[in-house]
């Protein structure tokens, strides 16, 4: 159902703007506290659900980083070794299997998004796509006390477990590199078989280069 725009004065949007927040309390707290309240809770988005999720491998994988980092550098490098297969086979004739395999690994590895531009080893192995407010250049200015999220409560700050995993890594400085903002049009492809056709295309023309 279309929800009806209604004009808005100046002293309706006075009353509607939420106090500021106390020493202490956080803005997200003050403007859940502020809502009007309702009967309708989103099952997504439920205190009980967000409890029972523990974040226990995505932790892993951040504590892990350093291991993670090395079977990364290996994996892209066989990946590699295979791009004339996959430009043999085709590329996109491959998407399907590679982008199925990619989803469920990093989806259970690191709660992978999907983005299809992972930056995940320039994160601490931490996804920034699971941040509520997506952001690509650390954290916004609502870490709690104990270094968990503004927006979900019970969810350490994928920033804060960013910076912690990039200090275990050998290339953890990267995490200091500025990050583009997010190309929407590439959701759902596979960052595996982006970087490896680039790098594949790369070694390709440097071949050709050497050889003319
Ligand atoms: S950065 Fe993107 S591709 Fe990498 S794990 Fe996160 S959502 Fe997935």
């Amino acid at each position: 159902m279309p929800e009806t725009l209604t004009s808005t004065t100046p002293s309706d949007a006075a009353a509607a703007t939420p106090p500021s927040a106390p020493v202490g309390v956080t803005q997200a707290t003050v403007v859940k506290k502020s809502a009007p309240k309702s009967d309708y809770k989103p099952a997504d988005v439920s205190p009980q659900r967000r409890v029972q999720r523990s974040y226990a491998i995505r932790l892993w994988s951040i504590r892990h980083s350093r291991g993670l980092e090395w079977f990364y550098a290996r994996f892209a490098d066989l990946f590699l070794l295979l791009h004339p297969v996959w430009k043999g086979i085709g590329y996109s004739r491959v998407e399907a299997p590679v982008k199925f395999v990619e989803k469920r690994v990093k989806g259970f590895m690191f709660d992978c998004r999907m983005c299809g531009q992972c930056i995940l080893s320039s994160t601490g192995m931490s996804c920034p796509m699971n941040c509520p407010k997506q952001l690509r250049n650390g954290p916004c200015g609502g870490v709690r006390a104990n270094g968990n999220c503004e927006v979900e409560p019970d969810m350490p700050c994928v920033w804060v477990k960013a910076w912690e995993g990039s200090r275990n890594m050998v290339h953890g400085d990267a995490i200091l590199n500025l990050q583009k903002p997010v190309d929407q049009s590439l959701r759902e492809t596979s960052a595996w078989l982006r970087v490896t056709a680039q790098a594949g295309a790369a070694k390709d023309q440097a071949r050709a280069g050497a050889g003319a």
